[in-house]
């Protein structure tokens, strides 16, 4: 048995195609959305959207590109995947895969999910403190209480600085990188909020039992068969080092907080790799400086359409052509509100001239 596997859900033919149906009825009909309109809103986002699950961290980032797009998204059951999302996925998978064998295997109840995401935690921080480099670590927080789970592209140790590095991996079609300034504001986002999360758990700053509650989960619960003789295994159970240890959430989470309590805080400098998107090859990375101001600013913000406290708002005039590439342009309210105005505002013009 090797410990440097990771762990993935085995997904069953009936939920691939339940999701893909689900998928495609919804986002589009003959080319008409539907049911996008923002009125008689009862419910916030989070409430609406994830129930009784985690947010993303892409939840928040995104939010950055235009919070009517991501919310006419959630609307509809998710954004159209374009080639450069498959093509992005695919390359993210090859680099994994030259770091961890991933292993799928059944699993029965929720606990046995979250059980198998505090695994790969586990794997990937040992994999940080064996080889100084781990790529898709899982990782956890709250944000203005909202819980949030993200994966990480890589972490790695920076050998001149000492210090670990959080990336994230972008590809592009064309093999150059973008201009410094070019870096979306979504993307310096979701990497600063991987830095405040990655942190955090470093400072051991989480109280499970809320985490447990939120996401309606029994920390007692023994894991299903299958992987609760992974997790044994893993912990050499089998030869008698760790009696009495129960495959359960709760002695999984105390393992992962004191795993991340060896490792020292990341560093304040964050790097976007860049891949070529037609063959994976490596382009080349632009850094940026976290910014705490900056990033807290924007969370509080970004939580309180989470929660309900307010409306989304679309892009300003002067990033209208976002309009122009958007999936949800025809129906949106915001746009066409703008246009009405414009519209208005020309004609008192040409009235008074
Ligand atoms: Fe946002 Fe423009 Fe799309 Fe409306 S049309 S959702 S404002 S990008």
């Amino acid at each position: 048995f090797s410990r440097n596997y990771k762990l993935a859900r085995e997904v069953s033919e009936a939920q691939t195609n339940s999701t893909k149906v689900a998928g495609s009825s919804s986002i589009d009909n003959n080319n008409n959305h539907h049911n996008t309109s923002l009125s008689h809103e009862e419910k916030s986002p989070y409430a609406k959207f994830r129930g009784s699950k985690a947010l993303y961290v892409t939840d928040f980032a995104s939010l950055a590109w235009c919070e009517m797009q991501q919310h006419y998204a959630l609307m509809v059951g998710g954004k159209k995947e374009t080639k450069a999302m498959k093509a992005g996925s695919k390359i993210h998978n090859e680099l994994e895969l030259q770091v961890h064998d991933i292993i799928t295997i059944p699993t029965k109840t929720k606990e046995d999910l979250w059980g198998i995401k505090l695994y790969n935690v586990i794997v990937g921080l040992e994999s940080l403190d064996f080889n100084h480099k781990t790529r898709e670590l899982p990782i956890f927080g709250f944000v203005s209480d909202l819980f949030v789970f993200g994966i990480i592209d890589q972490v790695g140790m920076k050998k001149r600085e000492g210090e670990w590095t959080i990336s994230d991996t972008k590809t592009r079609v064309r093999p150059s990188l973008p201009d410094q300034k070019k870096i979306l504001p979504s993307v310096k986002y979701q990497l600063m909020l991987y830095k405040k999360l990655f942190d955090t758990l470093i400072q051991g700053a989480i109280d499970d039992e809320i985490i447990y509650q939120r996401l309606c989960l029994n920390p007692d619960l023994e894991f299903s068969s299958e992987l609760a003789n992974i997790i044994k295994r893993f912990r050499n159970f089998d030869n008698g080092e760790e009696k009495g240890f129960q495959p359960n959430l709760r002695n999984l989470m105390k393992i992962v907080v004191n795993n991340f309590g060896k490792f020292r805080k990341s560093s304040n400098t964050l790097e976007v790799n860049y891949k070529y998107q037609k063959d994976g090859s490596d382009i080349g990375s632009l850094y940026f400086e976290y910014d705490e101001n900056q990033i807290t600013n924007y969370l509080t913000k970004s939580a309180k359409y989470w929660k309900g406290d307010r409306t989304p708002d679309g892009v300003p005039i002067e990033e209208a052509w976002k309009c122009q590439i958007c999936e949800f342009a025809d129906d949106c309210e915001w746009r066409l509100n703008k246009i009405k105005e414009l519209s208005q505002t020309k004609r008192a013009l040409a009235e008074i001239t």
